[in-house]
């Protein structure tokens, strides 16, 4: 059987659009009462990286959520909490500073700060630090928003799990997982432990460019659904025309058996019928989405060019918009610090490549876009 994706096209966020369009898209995802119980602890997890605005692209727009919270509220849905752990501060003040707080309110969801941990052996062998509110909840709902990715490429329905992890765990992960197909691997194994029951992505106002927090947002118009993470991020790289094999998420996903990401095995359902990926890319494809499409070389060429460090990506400071704030380097996990004020606090920091892991953590923690990667 194929994977299904459903796709509803949405260029707005106004209330009765967003609350008539996500309710169309769980319909032709066959709806929600097969898939969550209604006696259910349901738990919300957005993708709440850090504060932004709304308009930033950063966070997955509040009114996608308090239109779900409606949904599964007159649904009769009696337990549904929110949360997330974010990479820098709280979920309770990410809410606050995009206006997802109000929602919360509105329909009584409870919030969920992902603070109490519990350590997890996942059944491939990995000992993941996991938020309890997540292992205690019944069904995980990943609400996720559409945006590019310094290390994975792009950020959509496997990678927002990250916020699972709780708290400095997330920023030390990066130096047990250091490249972007060893971490690839610990997400699809984090997904498949905590699996999550449905994925949203929020791709009404996407980010392009310097994401996952330092991007410029764009308009893709789209809202998807699926209950195959790996499928639901393919979808997306034939709508930002880049090729789905180029994101480690998807090929390794696949061979763990989280999903799929090949076209073959997907359709995508739309309110004026199914489509391929193929398909949907020429009809709501955006060419000019700006995100890194460069093929990686073969294997054995790329380790020797990373000896010598050649061709790799790397973030840098944009020094006139540096606010010297400091939050680069407490975002750095790697002991001693591959970034540092090493000129005074009056200078910004500066790297030191060598120690570098490229996790990107400093970039997507930035809180002014000073930097970006080349
Ligand atoms: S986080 Fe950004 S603004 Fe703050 S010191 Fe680092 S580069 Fe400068
Ligand atoms: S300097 Fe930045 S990219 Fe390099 S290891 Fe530290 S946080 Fe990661």
């Amino acid at each position: 059987m194929k994977s299904k994706v459903a796709l509803i096209p949405c260029s707005s966020y106004d209330k009765e659009i967003l609350y008539r369009s996500l309710n169309q898209g769980l319909e032709l995802l066959g709806g929600l009462e097969p898939l969550i119980g209604k006696e259910e602890n349901i738990l919300f997890k957005p993708n709440l990286v850090r504060s932004a605005k709304r308009e930033r692209a950063v966070v997955t727009d509040p009114a996608v959520m308090e239109a779900l919270f409606a949904i599964f509220r007159e649904k009769g849905y009696s337990h549904l909490a929110c949360g997330d752990s974010c990479g820098i501060g709280s979920a309770g003040k990410a809410m606050k500073e995009c206006g997802m707080d109000e929602a919360l309110e509105r329909w009584n969801v409870t919030l969920k700060e992902f603070q109490n941990e519990q350590k997890v052996e996942t059944e491939r062998g990995r000992t993941l630090t996991l938020a309890k509110d997540v292992l205690q909840a019944d069904a995980l709902v990943s609400v996720c928003k559409m945006k590019t990715h310094a290390l994975e490429r792009i950020t959509g329905a496997v990678k927002n799990q990250y916020g699972c992890v709780c708290g400095m765990h997330k920023a030390m992960g990066h130096t047990q997982y250091p490249n972007a197909d060893i971490f690839a691997r610990m997400l699809a194994d984090l997904n498949l432990t905590i699996r999550p029951r449905l994925y949203l992505m929020d791709g009404i106002t996407a980010m392009e460019g310097n994401g996952p927090t330092s991007g410029d947002p764009v308009s893709m118009n789209v809202l998807l659904f699926s209950t195959d993470p790996v499928a639901l991020d393919s979808v997306v790289c034939h709508l930002v025309h880049l090729d789905p094999q180029l994101v480690p998420t998807n090929i390794h996903g696949e061979k763990m058996g989280l999903g799929t990401w090949k076209s073959s095995q997907i359709e995508v359902v739309t309110p004026d019928g199914i489509y391929t990926p193929e398909q949907i890319r020429q009809i709501y494809g955006k060419p000019e989405f700006h995100v890194d499409r460069k093929k990686i070389k073969g294997k054995n060429i790329m380790d020797s060019f990373r000896v010598f460090g050649i061709f790799r990506k790397k973030p840098y400071i944009v020094k006139d918009q540096c606010r010297k704030c400091g939050v680069c380097v407490s975002a750095c996990p790697v002991e001693g610090k591959a970034i540092q004020f090493k000129n005074g606090r009056t200078n910004p920091p500066v790297y030191d490549y060598k120690k570098c892991i490229r996790c990107f953590c400093c970039q997507e923690m930035c809180p002014h876009r000073a930097i970006k990667v080349k």
